[in-house]
Formats: structure tokens, sequence, C-alpha cells
């Protein structure tokens, strides 16, 4: 099954259980613009190089559309056109005034100098240019993007429109960014863990945990939940899995990763595992932090936590989904899992447009009240109507933007 096909498999579950017409359906699912680009530049050595950069723009019945920004080697528009979507849906879980859009480019960040990455992004922002905007549709970083290249794009875009640093989120904090956007997503999934192994009865200290992907999000998971008593027992990135039994060192970790390009590669304080390895371990909970589709039919029999938080987007395929739920896996959904970045994103745009901030404490704050009160929905709808907290997420999103969608006059 593609993405986009699993996303629509999950919104006609809900969409049954909110009993939708096939023609609200359509609307809903069907993405306002799709947009494909050309980005040629010239790379260091002097040779020419052509690449595809998308922007899809899913949803604007909520307010703006909005939506990271993945560099990786698997993007295609399938992959953008899915995840355009989750964030509409995610942006109406919590409640946030956006709809959802998503942007990439195919091309592995890890053969790209800075100078490069650098033109790529300015590159895609001049095709793009017109079609986002402040008020239209915000980019934000992804998997393969970070502050910095956010920098770029406000930068890129001021020259066509000017100055407007509400462009782009997930800015330098030293750069119209905001204290507590880069940990938010990994801070927010850490939130979202310890609520639900309180609502399981599990208490942190015995709780033993897996994660797969120690960039932003998975790194700032693995640190929040070991400060919070739990053992981390491993992480992993693209170079492989890091096993100890008795718990790793999470800021030693961070503090090699740091200094080793951002990758574990080499790293001898733990045992050295496969990524199949890792999502296969003896653990009560497992957080994919990296890419989508890890988890399928496959493998999914031989998983053994009984909590599986989705860090990334749509780490589960929807036959795992099947398989692990009818085992009485729980699986805190990735639209509300992963919705820490895209709320404090909201919080720096908001503030970007009055030229004022809040420092750290308060964002944690605003973050971790905002995520309870969407956690706390999406628990009491899964038990009002005996479905999964996937279905009760979707269901909730669902009806926000359709709600949107009819008062704000369809035709
Ligand atoms: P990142 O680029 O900072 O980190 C990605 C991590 O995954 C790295 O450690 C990388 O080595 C690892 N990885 C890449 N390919 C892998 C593979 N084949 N096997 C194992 N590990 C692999 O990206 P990120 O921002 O942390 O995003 C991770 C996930 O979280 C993505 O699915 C993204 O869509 C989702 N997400 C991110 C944000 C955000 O604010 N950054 C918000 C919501 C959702």
């Amino acid at each position: 099954m593609k993405s986009f096909e699993a996303v629509k498999h999950y919104f006609n579950r809900a969409a049954d259980k909110l009993e939708l017409t096939e023609n609200m359906r359509t609307l809903l699912l069907t993405p306002k613009r799709e947009v494909q680009v050309q980005v040629a530049i010239e790379m260091d050595n002097g040779e020419l190089r052509t690449l595809i950069g998308y922007r899809v723009q899913h949803d604007n019945s909520r307010g703006p559309m909005k939506g990271g920004l993945r560099f990786h080697h698997e993007v295609d528009l399938d992959e953008v056109r899915s995840l355009a979507s989750l964030m509409t849906w995610k942006t109406a879980v919590v409640n946030i005034p956006y709809g959802g859009a998503k942007g990439g480019i195919a091309v592995d960040v890890s053969k790209l100098s800075t100078r490069e990455l650098e033109r790529i992004t300015r590159k895609f922002i001049d095709e793009i240019h017109d079609v986002i905007g402040p008020d239209t549709d915000i980019p934000a970083p992804d998997m393969g993007t970070n502050a910095e290249v956010m920098a770029w794009i406000m930068n890129q875009h001021n020259k066509y429109h000017g100055f407007n640093p509400g462009i782009v989120t997930g800015k330098p904090v030293e750069h119209y960014g905001i204290p507590g956007r880069e940990e938010a997503t990994g801070r927010g999934v850490g939130i979202l863990t310890l609520k639900t192994l309180g609502r399981l009865g599990h208490k942190p200290k015995n709780t033993r945990v897996a994660i797969q992907g120690f960039g932003n999000v998975g790194s700032h998971a693995a640190k929040f939940l070991q400060e919070a008593d739990c053992s981390v027992v491993a992480i992993s990135d693209i170079s492989g899995g890091y096993y100890s039994k008795e718990g790793l060192d999470i800021l030693d970790a961070l503090k090699y990763a740091n200094a080793n390009n951002r990758s574990l590669e080499g790293y001898s304080a733990a045992k050295h595992i496969s990524n199949e390895q890792l999502l296969e371990l003896d653990v009560e909970l497992l957080i994919p932090a990296a890419l989508g589709g890890v988890i399928t039919s496959e493998n999914a029999p031989r998983i053994k936590a009984s909590l599986i938080v989705e860090a990334a987007n749509a780490p589960i395929r929807p036959d795992a989904d099947d398989l692990l739920t009818d085992r009485g896996v729980i699986i805190l959904p990735d639209i509300l899992a992963n919705a820490g970045g895209v709320t404090v994103s909201y919080f720096e745009w908001a503030q970007n447009r009055q030229f004022y901030h809040w420092g750290l404490d308060r964002v944690r704050q605003e973050l971790e009240h905002i995520l309870s009160a969407a956690f706390e929905e999406v628990w009491a709808l899964s038990r009002e109507h005996d479905v999964s907290l996937r279905t009760a997420a979707f269901m909730l999103g669902i009806s926000r933007v359709g709600r949107a969608t009819v008062l704000g006059g369809i035709t």
C-alpha cells in the first residue's frame, strides 16, 4: 500500500464512524494544490544537477497551510501528498489555526556540502515563493532540514516579498526563532508518552524504551524520557542501533553524535545491533522516530513492546497496525504524538507577526497545555466509541476540518 493510500485507509475508518458521505470524503481528501518544480543547481565540482521539488497544499479551511520540508532520497509526490494530509488532521487534533501542507526534495543530504544544501534550498524557494507565504503556506523543518535551512528560506523569500519572518518556522533562535522549537517535537513525544503510560498504569522507572532515529525528534525524546526515569535501552540512526540492557547514557550519546557530524557511527559505549533488531527488542515501549513504513506485517508479529509511540510520521503500515491492535498493543498515533513541533511553530509564527516573544518556560508550559488537552479529547473519544487512539484522533481531526469546510461555504 502506497503512503497516501495508507492515510486514506485510516481516514475512511474514522469517516465510517462519523458517517461521512462519499462526496464529503472526496472533498476532504483531495489536496487543494500540488506543485512540482525543477531545482537545477551547480555542484561544488562544477557538475550540473537537476532535482525535483514538491509542495503539496492539502487543506486551508482552518487557517494557512502548514507543514515541513523533507530532504531525503526516498521523497516522492505520493509521500509528500500523504504527509500534507497528515498535517491537516494533526493541526486540527491539537486545535491550532492551520491547515496542512508538506514539501520535499529527493536528495541525500549526507552527500551534500553546506554550500550545495544552501543553493538547493534557495533555488527551491525561487521556484515556489509565489505559492507560499505567512498567510497561505508556512514551511518548517522535517527530515534532512534544520534551523539553518529555515533561515535561508526566510532570507530568500524576503528578497521577493519583503521582510516577514512569519514565512517559515523552526528558524534559529538568534534569527526570529523561538526557544524550545528545536526540542518541541521530541519533548511533545515525551509528554504524551508519560500521559499514556500513566493511563495504562505503567511506571516510567519500570519502562524500557527503544528509539529508532537519533535526529532532532528521537534524541530529544530520548533525553526527556531518560530525565523522566525511563530506561532508554536502545537508540539508532542510519548507521545502526546501539543497545545496553542496563540503559544508555543519553547525554553521553548526544555528546558523541554532536562531535561526530550528528552520527552515532562508531559509538562504542553500547552493543551494536541493526535497526531491524531494535524494533524487535524486549522492551515495554517502542518509539519509531525516523522513517515511515518501518513496521510491516512481516516484522509486526515479532514486536514485543506493548506501547508504540509514533514519533515519526506513518512508521506503521496499515496491515501491521491491524495486527498489533488485535494483539492489544496500544499505539499513540503520529497525528497526536508528534504534534509538539507544529504547536511550537504556531507560537513562533504568532509571535513573529507581533514582534513579541515568550521565554522557554512559557513555551514549554503552553506546549504541555495544548498537547494535554488534545490527549484528553482523543482518549475520551476512543473510550466513548470503543475505537483505537488512531481512529479517535482521525475522528477528532476530520470532524473539525469538516465543520470548518461546511461553515466556510463549499461552492
Ligand atoms: P532528522 O533528520 O533530524 O533525524 C532523522 C534520524 O533518522 C537520523 O538519526 C537518521 O540517521 C535516522 N535515519 C534515517 N534513515 C534511517 C534508516 N533507514 N534507519 C534508521 N534510522 C534512519 O529528522 P527528524 O526531524 O528527527 O524527523 C524524524 C521523523 O519525525 C520523521 O518521520 C519526521 O517526519 C517526523 N517529524 C519531525 C518533526 C520535526 O519537528 N522535526 C515534526 C513532526 C514529525
